[in-house]
């Protein structure tokens, strides 16, 4: 592109000088403008000088056709990319300094780095409103100029977006730093210990101690500021048009029924939930009793082997189906033998075995793969980091040398797969296809990565292949109603229907409604147990891994199906297929400069999201498990309990029966009609003392 056209519509909007002025943009940037074909400027007068970021006169002015055209739209989009890549770039490597060493001036050095991003987008996205679109010829450049369109948080008048910033951070950092204490001795963060804690303790009077006091140092921390960033969140959304927040994030899937959607994939899944959750609601009244599991209510939600109960896969041993054969217990095959790094090698491995990208020397340089020794402060919950320069990549995470902590890390190495895959398109379309195809990628490789091919028979299902199913349906299965309900709590707080006096009530009505949980003990309104999620305290949308969830089970059917695998699918591993590499490359290159479904299909040949996949893959264990419940004359589900919450009793709504699985025996699924309110389920005893006297060994 000629100079002169770069700098036409550079130089009329005044907001890009602020950014000149004030920002670290390239110097070649500098003296691409300042020396402009109309000679009004010259460098003496940039930045530094007397020149225009005192004066405003010298602009120069044209007609709209003249600088909204298409040609002219290429050019504001490759000038868009030059400086995108370097705010942005900037704003990454702020955020990571401030992340991987929690202080006050790099948290100040990361707010005025958001804010010079939040100008960029502002500038950018503002005058991509002012082309006329629909009259241009290229679909690359029309789905550009649309994406810059939103603009998100730089909406908000900058006294707002400084406050809405400072909240964030607030929120963040407020759960990163979080630490429940023992009444005698040390604190405990959240990783490695509390975690720990809710894995492998067995006593559930440790359990509700973490349980609580988790909640206790977060959730009660960030309430009054969560009302405020709804508001904030929600002025923001108006701004680029959206009705509220939660909206503006559903435009991420381009999709008008996506509620719908969401809610039909959930039904259809529902009764392979069930299912787990009445097997392994009776298993854990075989080891606590009568007095903390009723056989036929929810179930307390700090004995499932996980903070929030999203995942059961800790309590295998409590509910291994053949405790007889016990898979191989790769944790404690690792201990000892293996550091956190070789964890990384080994899904990389997996990766170039695929024929995909490895990744550069500066990832292996620049990642935190464990949690600092030096006294830093920093984020733990694992991410995976773009900075946007197509060579620096980055993954955050406090490993701990575990069988969950190797399958965590093949998900995170799925994102730094993606952003080899796509580095060299522009960096609007630097994402995935949707947030889901994002969350899928590494997702699918840990289905090959835990199929244990090698263990399984050819024949008839084996026990050891139950075993190790039920292993991989206590970590996706029993994810299923809590991926999402996240998302349909904060979709209903901001559109109002969840009204701040209810926002824990409400919570808990939905953990009881699609998960069959209970708080443990009583929680009120002062409580704000939602916050004590990484992912609302941290503003970060959720219903991805919800998608993710069912789209990684439709990749991995396709993958598998390019791979040459025959029989069933929980018996893939694509470990080594070229041909099933490149159809994943393919996809992959493609960032997101296609509409999804085009994406989808070109890996699948279906344009839908579908559970067929995931129902196929389970189909065999659900079998076992609609046998192990009609044998024990289980009801699924919990119809006939409730909650107490507070002084209330949370109701959950009754089962559709359509919903209910078809393979039973007949009869064996009475549903008691309720009559009047139920008594609640039996909670422990009082209210711990905290912090009670134990002692972690
Ligand atoms: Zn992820």
């Amino acid at each position: 592109q000629g100079q002169g056209e770069v700098t036409k519509w550079v130089c009329p909007g005044p907001s890009l000088l602020v950014l000149f002025c004030h920002g670290q943009l390239l110097p070649w940037l500098r003296a691409e403008v300042w020396l402009g074909p109309e000679g009004a400027w010259d460098q003496a007068r940039g930045p530094g000088g007397a020149g225009p970021c005192q004066d405003s006169t010298m602009l120069i002015s044209f007609s709209t056709d003249e600088l909204y055209n298409e040609t002219v739209a290429k050019a504001f989009l490759q000038f868009y990319e030059h400086t995108a890549q370097v705010v942005w770039n900037q704003f990454m490597e702020a955020t990571w300094n401030y992340v991987t060493n929690i202080t006050n001036k790099n948290r100040e050095e990361m707010l005025l780095k958001d804010m010079e991003r939040s100008q960029h987008t502002l500038y950018f996205g503002t005058r991509a409103h002012l082309f006329k679109i629909d009259d241009f010829q290229d679909p690359d450049v029309k789905r550009m100029l649309s994406k810059l369109q939103n603009v998100y948080k730089a909406a908000l008048p900058k006294d707002e977006l400084q406050e809405y910033n400072q909240i964030l951070a607030y929120m963040k950092t407020t759960y990163s730093m979080a630490q429940v204490c023992l009444s005698e001795g040390p604190c405990l963060p959240l990783e490695p210990d509390l975690e720990e804690i809710m894995a492998t303790s067995r006593d559930q009077e440790e359990l509700l101690w973490a349980w609580q006091g988790w909640r206790d140092a977060v959730g009660l921390q960030v309430r009054m500021t969560f009302e405020r960033y709804v508001q904030l969140s929600n002025k923001a959304a108006k701004l680029n048009g959206y009705k509220d927040m939660g909206a503006m994030w559903r435009s991420a899937y381009e999709s008008d029924t996506l509620e719908r959607d969401v809610e039909q994939l959930y039904e259809e899944l529902q009764p392979l939930y069930l299912n787990l959750h009445t097997y392994v609601r009776r298993a854990l009244y075989r080891f606590y009793g009568p007095q903390l599991i009723n056989l036929r209510g929810p179930i307390p939600a700090h004995v499932l082997g996980n903070m929030w109960a999203q995942s059961w896969v800790s309590i295998l041993d409590l509910v291994l189906p053949f405790p007889e054969k016990p898979p191989e217990d790769v944790t404690r095959i690792m201990r000892g033998q293996v550091r956190p790094k070789k964890m990384f090698q080994e899904a990389e491995k997996f990766f170039t075995s695929l024929g995909l990208l490895s990744t550069p020397p500066e990832f292996w340089k620049n990642s935190m793969m464990e949690r600092p020794t030096d006294g830093r402060e920093v984020e733990c919950h694992a991410s995976a980091w773009d900075f946007y320069n197509g060579e620096d990549f980055r993954i955050k995470k406090c490993t701990e040398v575990t069988i969950e902590d190797l399958l965590s890390i093949f998900h995170q190495m799925g994102h730094i797969q993606y952003f080899l895959q796509y580095k060299n398109l522009s960096v609007i379309f630097r994402t995935g296809a949707n947030p889901a195809f994002e969350e899928a990628v590494g997702s699918v490789i840990t289905l090959s990565a835990s199929s244990h091919s090698q263990l399984l028979t050819r024949g008839l299902l084996s026990q050891e292949e139950v075993n190790v199913l039920m292993s991989i349906a206590l970590e996706m299965v029993a994810f299923i109603p809590f991926a999402y309900l996240v998302d349909l709590f904060r979709w209903k707080v901001f559109d109002g229907t969840i009204q701040k006096a209810v926002y824990n009530q409400e919570w808990w009505n939905l953990r009881l409604k699609y998960q069959g949980l209970c708080p443990p003990i009583p929680r009120t309104e002062d409580d704000f147990d939602p916050g004590a999620k990484f992912h609302i305290s941290a503003s970060m949308p959720y219903i991805r891994y919800f998608f993710s969830l069912v789209l990684q089970f439709q990749f991995h059917e396709a993958l598998c199906k390019a791979s040459g695998h025959v029989g069933p699918l929980h018996r893939c591993n694509i470990y080594n297929s070229k041909n099933a590499g490149k159809l994943l490359e393919d996809v992959l290159k493609l960032g997101s400069s296609k509409p999804w479904p085009e994406v989808l299909q070109k890996i699948t040949g279906e344009t839908k999201v579908s559970t067929k996949a995931l129902m196929t893959y389970f189909k065999p264990l659900l079998n076992w498990l609609v046998t192990e419940n009609v044998r024990h004359g289980e009801i699924l589900g919990w119809p006939d309990f409730s909650c107490t919450f507070g002084n209330l009793i949370l109701i959950p709504p009754p089962f559709q029966p359509q919903t209910l699985p078809r393979a039973t025996t007949a009869g064996s699924h009475r549903y008691t009609a309720r009559s009047g309110l139920p008594p609640p389920p039996p909670l422990p005893s009082a209210p711990l003392s905290h912090p009670p006297p134990w002692a972690r060994p």
